[in-house]
Formats: C-alpha cells, sequence, structure tokens
C-alpha cells in the first residue's frame, strides 16, 4: 500500500515545505473522514484515495491537484461538506473538490454508443478546470486497477463506461498512457475471450520478437549513428487493444495482423527537420509500404500530437510501424496536457492547431508571463466548450443546446407537439419558469396540456433555430386565419354597400380572375390581403361594379398590380407576417429603440405606434400585432423635443449649434416666449436614426445652464 511519505517522496523536489505540509494534512482528514470504510478488496478505503494522489504526483501535478485526489470521496461518500474543505484547504481544492463531487454523477453506464460523444462534451463542459478531469481520469485508473473486485455486472458496466467515456478523453488531451492503460484494462472484461486469445498469442510469440526488436533496433542505431543523428530508439508490443482494433476493422485474424511491433525513434535534437532527416534514414534502409506515411508534424492530431509515421518492409519481410519524434513531441505525446506546462521553457514555436486544444492553446499561451509553472498550472482554467450546455432527458440521454437555451427548446427538439403543447417544465424534480436558462447537468422535464398553444412571448425565450422557426409558423398561421376573417367581414361589409353580396361573388369564376390580377393564388391570399390592408375592399368591389358606377366611386390612388413586388418598409420586422405595408403613426413618432406596437388599419397597412401611445387604449385587440425594430441600413425618424428655458439672447443659436454638431437635422422649429414669466418654450422637431441619438442630445442640452426642462413630445 501507499504510504503518505511516497507521496510526500514524490512531489518533495518539485512542490515547496509549506505545499508538503498541506497534502499531509489533507491526508490526515482524508483518513479520519473515511475511517471504519473499506473498499471491496478488504483494503481500507484510504487505499483509493492514496492511489489517487500518487498517480497525480507521479504526473508532477501541482499541490491543489493533489490535495484534491486525496480528498475527491469526501463530499460524495462521506460527512463532509464543501465548506469543510473550503475552510481546511481553500477556495482552489474546494473548487476542484467541488466539480469533481459534480461529474460523478455522469454516469454512461448502458447508454447506447452514438450517445458517447455527447457524454464526453459534457464531461468537458462540465469541467471548468482541467485538473478536475486530470484528477477523475486518475481516479478511473485506480478503479479500473481493482476492479475484479466488483461483482460481474458492475465490472461490465464500469468497464465499458470506461472505453467509451473515459479512454477517449485521456486521448482528446493527449495522455497517451491513460488512454493505453484505460483500455487495455477494460477490453478484459468488454471482451474477455478476444483479450486473452490476443494476449495468449502476443505472449507466445514474445522470445522470437524480443530477439526481432533487438535487431531492428541495432540496425537503426548504427544507421543513425553514421548520420549524426543523436537518440534513443525505443521498440514494443503495440497495446492489445490497438491489435484488436485493426483486427476488427480490417477483418484481418492475428496471423495477418503484420505490425504488432511499434518503434520509436526519439531524437534529442529540438529540431523539426532532424526528424525528417531520421526518417530518409529509415527509408533508405527499407522500403516503405505506400499509403502509410503520416506527417503528423505538418498536420498535428487535434490533440497536438506531433510525431512521422511510417510502415516499412523491415528484416526477413516483416511490416514494422517507426514513429520518429522529438523529444519534446514525445513528452507531449505520453502525458499531453498534463507535461505542457512543466515544458513551456523548451517548447519552440508551434504550428497551427485544430479543435478544442486550440482553444486549450490560447489559454496557455496566454498566461506565459506567469513565472511560477504551478500558479500558471492553477490558473489553467478552461472553458472547452462555451457556447454549449448539456443536459440529460428524463431517460439519461444527453442533449446538447446553445447556451441560453431554455425549456421552450429542449420542447421542440424532442417533437413539434411537446413544444407546441408546452406549459412548464421541471429541472432537477423542480418546477421552473419556461424562461429558465438550461445548465450543464440539468435533467429536464416537459409538462405538457393539450391544445395549448405557443405565444409571441416564447420568442423571447427560444433560441434554437429549429423552436424559433416552429413557433413563427404556428403564429403565421394563427395570424393568417385570423387575416382572413378580418379580410372576409371588411370585403362583406364593402360588397353590401353596394348591394352585392361577397359570399356569392366568392363563388363565381370572376372572383379568379380578380385575385390573379393582384398577383394572388386563390380567395384566401385575397382575404388575407385585404385584412393585412395591403389591398382595398373598395378596389376589390370597383370591378365588380358597372362601369358608370365605378368611374363615379371615389377610390384610392392604388392599382393593381400584375405581381406586385414585396413591399418592405426599412426598420420594422413582423413577428410571422412578411411584406406589409408599415406606417409610422404620427401621433407618436415611434423611433427605433421605443418599443412599440403594431395596429392593422383598415385599409392602409399596419400603423406603428409606441407602446406607449394614448390612442392604443381604444384600439380592438384583435387587430394588435407584434412587431420589432430591425434597423439594417441607418435611417433617420421624425421625433418631436420640447425644451422650455430661460427666455436669453442667443439661445436657439446655442440649442441648435448643440443639435448640429451631433449631425442631426432640424427639420422645423418654433419658439414661443411666455412674457408673465419670461420662459421660453421651443419646439423642434428632429430627424434623427435612434432612441439613443435622441437621448444623447436630450442630456447635451439639459447641461445648459439656462435650461429648465427637456422632454419628448408627440405629433409636431
Ligand atoms: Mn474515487
Amino acid at each position: 500500500m501507499l504510504r503518505i511519505t511516497d507521496i510526500l517522496d514524490k512531489t518533495q523536489d518539485y512542490l515547496s515545505p509549506k505545499e508538503l505540509e498541506m497534502i499531509e494534512k489533507a491526508y490526515i482528514f482524508s483518513a479520519a473522514v473515511h475511517q471504519g470504510q473499506v473498499r471491496l478488496s478488504g483494503e481500507p478505503y484510504l487505499t483509493h484515495p492514496m492511489e489517487v494522489a500518487g498517480i497525480l504526483a507521479d504526473m508532477k501535478l501541482d499541490a491543489a491537484t493533489i490535495i484534491s485526489g486525496l480528498l475527491h470521496d469526501t463530499v460524495e461518500d462521506t460527512l463532509t461538506t464543501i465548506e469543510q474543505v473550503r475552510e481546511g484547504f481553500g477556495k482552489d481544492v474546494a473548487f476542484l473538490v467541488d466539480g469533481l463531487t459534480k461529474i460523478s454523477k455522469i454516469t454512461f453506464g448502458s447508454q447506447e454508443e452514438r450517445q458517447a460523444e455527447n457524454f464526453r462534451k459534457m464531461m468537458l463542459a462540465m469541467s471548468s478546470d482541467i485538473r478536475i478531469l486530470l484528477v477523475r481520469l486518475a481516479d478511473r485508473i485506480h478503479n479500473m486497477r481493482t476492479l475484479n473486485f466488483q461483482p460481474a455486472n458492475r465490472q461490465q458496466y464500469i468497464a465499458k463506461e470506461t472505453i467509451e467515456l473515459y479512454a477517449p478523453l485521456a486521448n482528446r488531451l493527449g495522455i497517451n498512457w491513460m488512454k493505453v492503460e484505460l483500455e487495455d484494462l477494460s477490453f478484459q472484461y468488454v471482451k474477455p475471450d478476444a483479450y486473452h486469445e490476443l494476449a495468449r498469442r502476443v505472449v507466445q510469440s514474445k522470445e522470437k520478437r524480443d530477439q526481432y526488436t533487438e535487431e531492428v533496433k541495432g540496425i537503426i542505431h548504427a544507421e543513425m549513428e553514421r548520420f549524426e543523428l543523436k537518440g534513443e530508439v525505443d521498440g514494443r508490443a503495440k497495446h492489445y487493444y490497438s491489435i484488436y482494433k485493426k483486427m476488427e476493422e480490417q477483418h484481418l485474424n492475428f496471423d495477418e495482423v503484420y505490425d504488432l511491433m511499434a518503434f520509436r525513434v526519439i531524437l534529442d535534437s529540438d529540431q523539426e527537420k532532424t526528424c525528417y532527416e531520421a526518417l530518409s534514414v529509415v527509408h533508405a534502409l527499407w522500403k516503405p509500404v505506400p499509403g502509410r506515411f503520416k506527417d503528423y508534424i505538418a498536420m498535428p492530431k487535434a490533440n497536438n500530437y506531433r510525431s512521422l509515421h511510417t510502415t516499412v518492409i523491415g528484416p526477413h519481410g516483416q511490416r514494422v510501424e517507426i514513429q520518429i519524434r522529438t523529444r519534446a513531441m514525445h513528452e507531449w505525446a505520453e502525458e499531453g496536457i498534463a507535461a505542457h506546462w512543466r515544458y513551456k521553457e523548451k517548447r519552440s514555436s508551434q504550428t497551427d492547431d485544430s479543435g478544442q486544444i486550440k482553444k486549450l492553446r490560447e489559454l496557455l499561451e496566454s498566461q506565459q508571463e506567469l513565472q511560477n509553472p504551478r500558479e500558471f498550472m492553477s490558473n489553467l482554467k478552461m472553458a472547452l466548450f462555451p457556447d454549449e450546455v448539456y443536459v440529460f432527458t428524463p431517460n439519461g440521454d444527453v442533449k446538447s443546446f446553445p447556451k441560453g437555451a431554455t425549456p421552450i427548446d429542449y420542447a421542440f427538439s424532442i417533437h413539434t407537439d411537446v413544444g407546441n403543447q408546452c406549459i412548464g417544465a421541471k429541472v432537477n424534480r423542480n418546477i421552473v419558469p419556461i424562461k429558465y436558462q438550461l445548465q450543464n447537468g440539468d435533467m429536464i422535464e416537459i409538462i405538457t396540456q393539450t391544445g395549448h398553444h405557443p405565444s409571441k412571448d416564447w420568442l423571447k425565450f427560444a433560441v434554437t433555430s429549429r423552436a424559433r422557426s416552429k413557433i413563427k409558423n404556428w403564429i403565421k398561421t394563427e395570424e393568417r386565419s385570423k387575416s382572413i376573417d378580418l379580410g372576409k367581414d371588411l370585403l362583406e361589409k364593402e360588397f353590401k354597400r353596394h348591394h352585392l353580396k361577397f359570399t356569392a361573388v366568392a363563388r363565381s369564376e370572376e372572383i379568379k380572375k380578380i385575385y390573379d390580377e393582384y398577383g394572388l393564388n386563390s380567395l384566401e391570399d385575397l382575404m388575407v390581403s385585404v385584412g393585412y390592408g395591403k389591398i382595398s375592399p373598395k378596389h376589390v368591389v370597383r370591378l365588380f361594379l358597372p362601369e358608370e358606377i365605378a368611374r363615379g366611386e371615389e377610390i384610392p390612388a392604388e392599382k393593381p398590380k400584375k405581381k406586385a413586388p414585396p413591399i418592405s418598409t426599412p426598420g420594422i420586422s413582423l413577428t410571422g407576417i412578411e411584406d406589409v405595408m408599415v406606417h409610422y403613426a404620427k401621433c407618436c413618432n415611434p423611433i427605433p429603440g421605443d418599443e412599440i406596437v403594431g395596429y392593422i388599419s383598415r385599409g392602409r397597412g399596419i400603423n406603428i405606434h409606441t407602446a406607449q401611445c394614448p390612442h392604443i387604449q381604444e384600439f380592438d385587440s384583435e387587430r394588435v400585432v407584434d412587431v420589432q425594430w430591425s434597423i439594417g441600413e441607418k435611417q433617420t425618424y421624425p421625433v418631436g423635443m420640447r425644451v422650455v428655458c430661460k427666455d436669453q439672447k442667443g439661445l436657439v443659436a446655442e440649442l441648435s449649434a448643440i443639435i448640429s454638431a451631433m449631425d442631426i437635422n432640424i427639420s422645423h422649429a418654433e419658439i414661443d416666449t411666455r412674457l408673465h414669466d419670461m420662459q421660453a418654450i421651443c419646439d423642434f422637431k428632429l430627424d434623427v436614426n435612434d432612441l439613443s441619438q435622441f437621448n444623447q442630445v436630450v442630456s447635451a442640452i439639459k447641461k445648459l445652464k439656462s435650461v429648465i426642462s427637456v422632454e419628448r413630445i408627440a405629433g409636431t
């Protein structure tokens, strides 16, 4: 059993006496709270956190990480609280232990493989500090090493989780030794027959292989010396799981797998070009197998693995794989992110990386001015997936959403009906409002009610395009049916005024010609257009009147156009409605930035009022529509402003100077001086881009000494 002195031995050459003291304190704490707990192996529970801390110490990680290794199960499995950890060991350790407690709840278990990537991402997203993940991986290594004490069904469950979740994570962080060990340990339990067969055959040929290894190593070494390339050559059997995977993927049996052996040339030089020199030496010795050369130096793997790989026909016609790399590349290949901070001084300029490791790298690079590598490590907070959140479905699947997503987005991701009928949600079994923002690790259940419908408000909370388009679609259908009713109503009234029956006309052949002429496809479209105010009912009825009467009718100036181009009014977008005529109401002069409402007028499209406009009270709520500003190109809008000030000379000049200085046009000004109190009332009509520009000019004017008040006024 590992003792505390072993851990201190492993760390004393790079940690301070104070840190070593803290590690000892954590050991005593862990021993006390795990007192009496026993592992399935019969050993005291304490052996587990000790072994985990030992693995982390071998990786030369910082004190907080090793302490977290000693304490990683205390909050989960004992009465210890996170506050106690914070009091005893500081907020850094508490943060790590808290993170470890949270991610220990992620269990992949018997999920389908297609879910694995989501689980891995969730794990990364929840490991807001990379050290959390490193402790978790060390924890898993020790649990796998002692898996034989678990009952058979647990063995299967844990081994499968390890191979699907943890080995790929170790790989993603570039920690090869962990990946290899986790894979081979899991392989024994997941495919015991294949494992034992493979192990038997590999061992059987061991003696021959050792001989062969020495031969190849000797040849490469001699040749390197001849070309004055310094370094070492290393040969070993590939790990079982990688051989097995190759047999599976390429449908080979054991005898057909030639390159059971992998050789590594590790060069003392830190120059990339030395690797290519060594490669040409190898290729001059033996014929390369076509298509097997891979240049991971020019194009590193996503986890920043860099090396040259080639397969050659070696002595006795055997295929052997040879990897060529510098020592720095080798350290990364074996220890990945964990080694990175220790070798930052040696690191030469790096070529471009890809994907997630690039983000990590940016974080790493940005910390470079820090002197102390441990300080550097503890500053290594990572946000690998800052734009996504991962949540559980009630049956344990993981779904990913953009950050800021709400239960509405979740509901529509399940099914349109679930979304449409969503009335609320439970997160981790508690009711939450529909605007609740999903958090990593949340378990979501949607509450539905038959007959419930989406509302326009939902667009404020929904962030996924799926949910948004479903909601808009519903609103559009809804508003269309309202417009049909309204349009039909308007047409009936107008026809009645002329003693005609719209319903009868609607059934006639004539009507088709009419909507054709407007460039519409159906009677329904015609009614919608009338309802929206795009087509005047007066104009429609005129087409059915005898010519002489029609001429006498006062008609609006508009003429029916063939395939009228869509009318778009810059500055306004309507929820679920397109190409509608829009007017800005003169009574309140809305400007961008104002809260606004739309009102379907009879025959004049949609009028836009400010939400404060007193006229809104009188509106028929059926005709009120949701509108938003959508500002593309800059344009100006009229707005009224009243300035009340002490009457004095030069005042108007001063005011207009301020306004013009802000590049605002004054389209109208009126000054009225009240004799009784000698105050001047100046009403301006300004052309502004938006509310914030208006507010700027107001506050600039307010700064003048003689100004008493400035306010926005309606309808100049
Ligand atoms: Mn553990």
